[in-house]
């Protein structure tokens, strides 16, 4: 069985094909050699032990080859003695970097002055760099069977991210980020590369009531003739915060929706905000509820606004389907009702299961379906002869309205089928989100 050859055998090997490298690029290519070690400092500790080959006070032992081509990797001391022996050379760019390796601080620096504006405190580095640069390294690995090389995209982000941390009091983390940071890198001129800087969203959450009918949730409602106001609840929450956070945009996640003609109060509705690409990090949550609150005029209220993280948006989203929701709703029947039908109304919709098909309200954009929901309770109580306040507590998802006029036989069983009378008008606020 051959031996491998050395790491000092292969590095002679590569040395004595005339490709030049610099200290870095060469050191790199057994990057996976040794620990704690940085690819210049194993390129040099190479080139050092090459060199003591190549040259000996003691036996005047001279290999001027080996030695012109120290030199011309740009290795000092080679160079001097290179110099002093006559041996002629010239200083070669490094093949695979051109040069770029000794960049690195002036990248960090470049890194830490366009990020200023953002406040961060943990990064990670991403680096994209050209087609042409990684196919000279990888043809150099491949020319002499190398395996434990390491890749010079690695290497910027590793070295970079080092003098980042050194230069600022910026932390690299490996997970979770407050701000990526992109080094493109199209060519090894030190000018054409630039820097990308992605923050990463901050979540706020929080409950919203909203105290008004005739308000849409999101924007995109406004065409709705039940319109009253010409904004939404997303809206009234985001813009302020789009605008403190300094960010370029932000979403509203709510844990299901009401009406546009409903209310929501009590406790209010779940909700998370995303805000995108924001400038700013840690703003007082309460100092931005107040914002909120004023600039909405009444029309929503948010409160208990805190920070939280992305899994919020998912437990938002199930809480929606999920979640114990209680509704207070006016309905004006077209006939008297008893005290008596509401008292058996009660004892039937305790703890029911509700039947529903996809209300014709809501068939145009969505499929049609049966949903089964639960009915803990309902509790009645006369208002006049011919209306009623009903207090519903019902499973998420639930549609309130189709279970008190019955949406045409699609909702079973309904207020009006059971009482035999039918609904001229309803009012319908939701009082409580529960929280699991
Ligand atoms: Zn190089």
């Amino acid at each position: 069985m051959q031996e491998q050859p050395s790491v000092l055998q292969k590095a002679e090997e590569v040395l004595r094909s005339g490709i030049p490298l610099c200290d870095s690029c060469f050191g790199r290519l057994f990057g996976m050699r040794g620990y704690s070690l940085s690819n210049s400092e194993r390129g040099r500790a190479l080139k050092t032990v090459l060199m003591m080959h190549a040259f000996s006070y003691a036996s005047r032992r001279v290999d001027p080859d080996l030695l012109r081509l120290l030199a011309e990797s740009g290795f000092r001391p080679a160079a001097e003695i290179a110099t002093r022996l006559k041996i002629p050379f010239e200083t070669k760019t490094c093949f695979i970097c051109e040069g770029l390796t000794g960049h690195f601080e002036d990248i960090a620096k470049r890194v830490i002055e366009e990020s200023t504006e953002y406040e961060y405190e943990t990064f990670q580095i991403g680096v994209r760099l050209a087609r042409t640069i990684v196919s000279r390294e990888e043809q150099v690995w491949r020319m002499f069977g190398l395996s434990e090389s390491e890749s010079l995209k690695n290497e910027i982000s590793r070295e970079v991210g080092k003098l980042v941390e050194r230069l600022s009091s910026k932390r690299y983390a490996s997970e979770k980020p407050e701000m990526l940071i992109i080094i493109n890198i199209p060519e090894t001129r030190l000018e054409s590369i630039s820097v990308e800087l992605h923050p990463s969203p901050v979540f706020l959450c929080g409950r919203y009531l909203k105290l008004v009918r005739g308000l849409p949730q999101s924007p995109w409602l406004h065409s709705d003739e039940r319109v009253l106001h010409p904004t939404s609840i997303e809206e009234l929450i985001t813009a302020p915060l789009i605008e403190h956070f300094k960010a370029s945009g932000a979403k509203l996640h709510a844990a299901g929706r009401e009406d546009i003609d409903a209310r929501t109060l009590g406790t209010g509705r779940p909700f998370v905000v995303e805000i995108k690409r924001p400038k700013l990090r840690t703003l007082d949550p309460k100092k931005l509820e107040e914002v909120i609150n004023q600039r909405a005029q009444g029309l929503i209220q948010v409160h208990s606004l805190r920070y939280c993280g992305r899994e919020f948006i998912k437990k938002c989203k199930s809480l929606a389907e999920l979640a114990k929701k209680s509704y207070v709703v006016r309905v004006k029947f077209d006939r008297a009702v008893s005290e008596e039908e509401l008292t058996k109304l009660r004892e039937t919709l305790r703890n029911v299961v509700v039947d529903q098909r996809t209300p014709r309200r809501v068939l145009h954009r969505r499929p049609d379906k049966l949903r089964r929901k639960l009915v803990y309770r309902v509790e009645a109580r006369r208002i006049s002869e011919s209306e009623v306040e009903f207090f519903i507590e019902a499973q998420g998802g639930f549609y309130v309205k189709e279970f008190i006029h019955g949406d045409g036989g699609r909702t079973k069983p309904s207020i009006a089928e059971l009482l035999g009378a039918n609904v001229v008008s309803i009012q319908l606020d939701v009082v409580n989100v529960e929280e699991p």
